[in-house]
């Protein structure tokens, strides 16, 4: 029997270490880091680079031998609920999407060269990497429908095809691409993974797509949700990562823990839109109390706390599981907290958001940025509904109809049933009577 839901103490050393550097060295940095550039965002971090370092915490989602610190998925939770609170946190931690998810898939999949030439730079912050899958005119649910396709030519492969929302396409120094290069497979084994440097004849950018997150036409800043074309893009045979018809397998390889740190970070950005709904309830006047005493918000707190801490515990369980089973007995807990978590994010943050009026509304508070994310984290990472369905669909494997359609707990039935099978308790009442 061992249900423990204590840390050790030293990594909750290291985690409170970590939360009181983020507060400390990264929310001051928040408020200026869209006008310090990309250029200027890289100087600031690089001294706390060299700390996170020095504490034995960057880029721990990777196995020791790459330099990270194979701890586990719990820990790792724990760590993404912290770095979640900031948007920029996790780049002084050397785990910001999509380079952490890119370099898992390197760590996996990569070949020694690879690994050479794109992996440790990667980490090191040299490099910056996307992953280029949606396309517009195909639905990234089922990307079973994937059009992209790359063509063998003697040694070389040759990519066609036309992407959208590859996050940091245009400021990447390489592409991680899915494109279908077996027609006639199987469905889950038509498409394989290639890189693809970002200057390769053929690879045109068109735009970054505006956004909820930023609505303004702009270009080449960071988190920047890319249009490609892929036109003739010849690269060699080398980029292949990992076997033909290994794309799906490794998406999903990726996916997996990617999505427990997704939950985890969205339950960092609900906390301090929580904490900002209380600070405001303890000192605005309306009607004749403080918010804090009207009961609507006492409600608003209690079930955003409730959400909250389930949801915590839902994809620590999911880590746990994906620690002790593996990722595969993981799989329901997953995608059941990927729809959860995305909920309990946007409706903490619009509670918080709401107890402002229209201070919340506006952009002197993070409170409406934190929206528009929340509203994305619906989407991303497979739509709500996908998840729903595949939580629905293995729930259902484990039921049968039963015979002849009479529900299982019809109680007529099973009355009949109790009084055929303890007739003698039944016949020795009436012989009492
Ligand atoms: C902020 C952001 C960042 C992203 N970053 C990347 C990235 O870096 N790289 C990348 O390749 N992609 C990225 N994406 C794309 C993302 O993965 C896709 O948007 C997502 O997979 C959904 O695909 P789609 O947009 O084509 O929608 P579709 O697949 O067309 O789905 C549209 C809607 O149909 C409904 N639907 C779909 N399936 C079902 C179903 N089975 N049952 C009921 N309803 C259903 C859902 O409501 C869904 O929202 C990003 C998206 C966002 C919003």
């Amino acid at each position: 029997m061992s249900w423990d839901f204590s840390t050790d103490p030293d990594f909750q050393g290291q985690l409170d270490w970590m939360d009181e550097f983020v507060r400390h060295e990264i929310w001051p940095l928040e408020a200026i880091w869209h006008e310090l550039g990309l250029d200027g965002l890289r100087e600031a971090m690089a001294p706390l680079q060299q700390q996170v370092k020095a504490r034995g915490l960057w880029a721990t989602h990777l196995p020791p031998e790459l330099g990270g610190q194979g701890m586990g998925q719990v820990r790792l939770g724990l760590m993404h609920e912290i770095l979640g609170s900031s948007p920029i946190a996790p780049l002084a931690f050397g785990n910001a999407a999509p380079d952490s998810g890119n370099s898992e898939i390197l760590a996996l999949a990569g070949t020694p060269e690879q690994k050479d030439r794109w992996l440790h730079p990667l980490l090191a912050g040299d490099l910056r990497s996307a992953f280029s899958m949606t396309e517009p005119h195909t639905p990234g649910s089922d990307p079973t429908q994937l059009q992209t396709r790359a063509i063998r030519d003697g040694e070389d492969w040759v990519i066609d095809g036309h992407k959208w929302f590859s996050s940091n396409g245009s400021i990447a120094d390489f592409l991680i691409v899915m494109a279908v290069t077996d027609l006639q497979a199987r469905p889950s084994q038509r498409a394989s993974m290639f890189i693809v440097p970002r200057d390769t004849p053929g690879v045109e950018i068109l735009r970054d797509v505006p956004t909820m997150e930023h609505p303004w036409e702009q270009f080449g800043s960071y988190g920047g949700h890319s249009e490609i074309l892929y036109h003739g893009v010849r690269i060699p045979g080398e980029s292949l990562l990992g076997a033909e018809g290994d794309g799906f397998v490794l998406a999903q390889q990726r996916l997996g823990p990617g999505r427990i740190h997704h939950c985890m970070r969205w339950l960092g950005v609900a906390r301090r839109a929580f904490d900002m709904m209380c600070e405001r309830a303890t000192y605005r006047h309306v009607h004749g109390s403080l918010l804090a005493e009207k009961q609507t918000v006492q409600n608003w707190i209690a079930d955003s706390a409730a959400e909250m801490q389930a949801a915590r515990l839902m994809t620590l369980h999911a880590a746990w599981v994906m620690d002790t089973q593996g990722a595969r007995a993981a799989l329901l807990d997953i995608a059941l907290i990927k729809f959860y978590g995305a909920k309990v994010l946007h409706d903490v943050v619009d509670r918080a958001l709401q107890l402002h009026g229209s201070l919340g509304y506006s952009t002197d508070l993070p409170l409406e940025q934190m929206y528009r994310f929340a509203r994305a984290a619906r989407i991303y990472d497979g739509p709500d509904e996908v998840h729903r369905q595949t939580v629905a669909r293995r729930i259902l494997r484990g039921y049968q109809p039963p015979a002849d359609e009479i529900p299982t707990e019809h109680l007529p039935t099973r009355r009949e049933e109790a009084r055929e099978r303890f007739a003698h308790l039944l016949g020795a009442l009436t012989a009492n009577d």
